[in-house]
């Protein structure tokens, strides 16, 4: 695996495994956040999911997918594997991701992108009314991982395909922002508490 190579997957993984799933979670009802896990050694898949907040407000992408993840009857340890979220997790997610044993994230819209670009400013929110923090202020590195954005990734990338993955990223942000919509158009009855 070379250091290019992976932005590349992770764009193909959100495009080609975790949208198809975000689109019928959308048409139910729910939110726009996805996650997926692959192996370390050939970034592989081994699950990916996405948000089912209709069941469980507690079902965030990144959780949910951890859900899946411990049904599995056969499954690696978590030290061996990437953590994939569609966007910068929240106060939840980050300490279910700290929980499993992640030493890592890679996550494609920030939580600024949640509340200017999606309306969904409950993780900012959160994060100062329960923790005192301002946008951007937990530890991005840590003891326990490092969160890394795909955007950068990209943007510091100097793979052949950077421009191929310039207008991937801009496709999976229009496709985000059709979805995202349908979310609120319908989001008015759902009862999920922060919707
Ligand atoms: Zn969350």
């Amino acid at each position: 695996m070379t250091d290019t190579a992976l932005p590349a997957r992770l764009l193909n993984v959100i495009e080609d495994d975790i949208l198809p799933l975000t689109a019928r979670g959308v048409a139910a009802g729910n939110k726009i956040f996805g996650a997926a896990l692959l192996r370390k050694s050939d970034l592989s898949l081994v699950v990916a999911d996405t948000n089912n907040e209709r069941e469980n407000p507690l079902w965030h992408g990144e959780v949910h997918t951890l859900k899946r993840f411990y049904e599995m009857a056969e499954r690696p340890p978590t030290s061996e594997l990437i953590f994939l979220s569609t966007h910068e997790p929240c106060s939840m997610c980050l300490s279910a991701i700290t929980w499993a044993g992640f030493d890592n994230f890679y996550y494609f819209f920030s939580h600024e992108d949640s509340r200017d670009a999606f309306a969904i400013p409950h993780d900012l929110k959160i994060l100062q009314e329960v923790f005192g923090l301002s946008p951007g202020g937990y530890r991005k590195a840590n003891a326990f991982w490092h969160s890394y954005a795909i955007g950068d990734l990209v943007a510091t990338s100097d793979d052949a395909n950077k421009a191929v993955m310039q207008a991937q990223t801009a496709r999976i942000k229009q496709t985000y922002a059709g979805l995202s919509g349908h979310y609120q158009a319908g989001k008015g009855g759902n009862a999920i508490p922060l919707n």
